[in-house]
């Protein structure tokens, strides 16, 4: 197949790398295998990564970061804009491997690509941007300010449904901070992540290094753990369901680590009575059955003020019926499957489930009589305090439900365990101002007149509560790759102590 040839993939892969030419020589635990969703044919395989290549890859990434950690920021920062550079070059080809492997459309493969080319260019400009602050001292003579160092490695374990874009965000601001990154990607999407690391390896080897982008690619969650319980990896960035990164924090911090948690979410959409309709509509449909309601800021509920309600069900079942449904390599196709047949199964449990409790279906709940991992985009009449309404369940399920009161609908909102994104489609200026007050969203992300999902770069990304209260990507958040000093310094010929303590003998 062209795309794979084009972005170096053979039909059996290996799983560990530091650079060029630097892949798995560790004991052989057999070949892990990589599906198309569409039709459940084998693309290709990767040899799993062992407990001695991850020995390998840890040292190989402590050892750069001892050089890279000298390199000055900026200088780390054109390395990275050399990565923007091979992604444009490359991006047809690996949106293409995106849309093929994960199943996402086209389009929205193509936009996962361009994401990481945005960080680039993002974190090409914050190499120049490390500020720290500087402090008027108390005592005379003496000079304060804050600067900041790099951590050391960085292990970046991230999830399926956006099998590159995610490293990107850790990788590129970790990188200009003077960290090196060790990839353990979702064993659900391997060959993306090694065909980046290809990408990765074309560049560090222009400039002379290895090791700075390393990857670890394993299914077995024990090894996994030689990672997240490893001394010599300060930070894990952990982006996944909130069941498995609960279980990493805990790791994590009982080395007292630091963990930057990315987890699920459970996002809704509110609808007043003087909103745009045409506009909400849209971003509804986007929302909920885009990427196949797949991804972490899918929305999945929706709150109607009772007087349009029925008007807007009734539009937005004529927008679900023109879905087109299908391989998401395809030209016009906006749905494509879900991931394998576990998350079929999820969604079929959950359709059972809104059966038993004689919820109504209004569109969709069937699973496809077809090849591949197809589900119906589907639309339920529900109500708010439904254990499948406090749940994600990965699929495009949405929930609509009908408020009286704007305050209502917020309360409503805010009941779940999940914070990551919200939106509000309002033309009330008091509505949109107290849904974005101290007691209006609790998420991360709160919009209005744009839905849930399709969060650009320049922001802080991450949510509240069970999403796990870490942001990444834009504004300040590369302080989470860096740790804070403060520095005193006395360039006086006296020894004055803070709070004017005398000490003297
Ligand atoms: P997942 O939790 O199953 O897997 C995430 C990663 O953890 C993968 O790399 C996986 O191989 C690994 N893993 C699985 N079990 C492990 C264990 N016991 N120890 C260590 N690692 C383990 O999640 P998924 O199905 O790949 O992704 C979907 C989930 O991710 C959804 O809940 C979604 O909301 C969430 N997500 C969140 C964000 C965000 O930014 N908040 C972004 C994308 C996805």
């Amino acid at each position: 197949m062209e795309i794979l040839k084009k972005l170096n993939i053979e039909s059996i892969n290996q799983g560990a790398c530091t650079g060029a030419d630097q892949w798995s020589h560790g004991k052989d635990l057999g070949e892990l295998e990589s599906f198309n969703p569409v039709n459940e044919q084998l693309i290709a395989k990767v040899k799993r990564a062992s407990a001695q290549d991850y020995e390998h890859v840890v040292q190989t990434a402590h050892k750069t970061f001892l050089e890279w950690r000298k390199v000055p920021a900026p200088k780390r920062g054109e390395l990275v804009r050399q990565m923007g550079e091979v992604l444009r070059k490359n991006k047809d080809a690996l949106g293409s491997l995106v849309s093929l492997e994960m199943g996402k459309s086209k389009q929205e493969g193509d936009g996962e690509v361009q994401e990481m080319i945005d960080m680039a260019d993002f974190a090409v400009g914050q190499a120049r941007m490390l500020y720290g602050l500087t402090m008027h001292s108390e005592r005379p003579e003496h000079r304060m300010y804050e600067q900041w160092h790099p951590l050391g490695v960085i292990g970046v374990i991230s999830a399926f449904n956006f099998p590159v874009a995610v490293w990107a965000w850790n990788a590129f601001i970790a990188a200009i901070c003077g960290n090196t990154v060790i990839w353990k990607p979702s064993s659900k999407t391997p060959l993306c992540a090694v065909a980046v690391q290809h990408l990765c390896n074309q560049v560090m080897q222009a400039n002379g290094y290895s090791g700075i982008f390393n990857l670890f690619i394993s299914d077995d969650n024990l090894l996994v753990d030689n990672l997240v319980n490893d001394h010599r990896v300060p930070l894990i960035s952990f982006t996944g369901s909130t069941a498995v990164g609960r279980k990493v924090n805990e790791k994590v911090a009982s080395r007292l680590g630091r963990c930057l948690l990315e987890l699920g979410g459970n996002n809704a959409i509110i609808v007043d009575e003087t909103a745009n309709l045409d506009l909400a509509m849209r971003a509804i449909a986007f929302g909920a059955a885009g990427t196949a309601g797949q991804r972490c800021t899918t929305t999945r509920r929706l709150f109607v003020q009772e007087t349009i309600h029925d008007d807007l069900l009734k539009r937005l079942v004529q927008i679900y019926k023109q879905l087109r449904i299908g391989d998401p390599l395809e030209a016009g196709v906006l749905v494509g499957p879900l991931v394998d047949r576990k998350a079929v199964n999820d969604y079929k449990k959950t359709i059972e489930e809104i059966h038993a409790m004689k919820g109504e279906i209004v569109f969709g709940g069937n699973v496809l009589k077809r090849e591949g991992f197809f589900v119906e985009p589907t639309i339920v009449r529900a109500k708010p305090d439904w254990a499948v309404v406090h749940r994600e369940t990965f699929a495009p399920i949405l929930y609509v439900m009908k408020y009286q009161k704007i305050e209502e609908a917020i309360a409503w909102h805010n009941a779940v365990p999940q914070g990551l994104s919200s939106a509000m489609f309002t033309n009330h200026v008091q509505h949109s101002e107290m849904f974005l007050s101290a007691a209006g969203s609790d998420c991360g992300i709160a919009n209005i007149n744009i839905g849930t999902s399709g969060a650009e770069i320049g922001g802080a990304f991450g949510g509240e509560k069970e999403t796990g209260g870490g942001r990444e990507a834009g504004s300040d958040s590369w302080k989470a790759y860096m740790r804070r000093q403060t520095n005193t310094i006395n360039w006086g010929n006296t020894l004055p102590l803070a709070q004017g303590i005398k000490f003297e003998v």
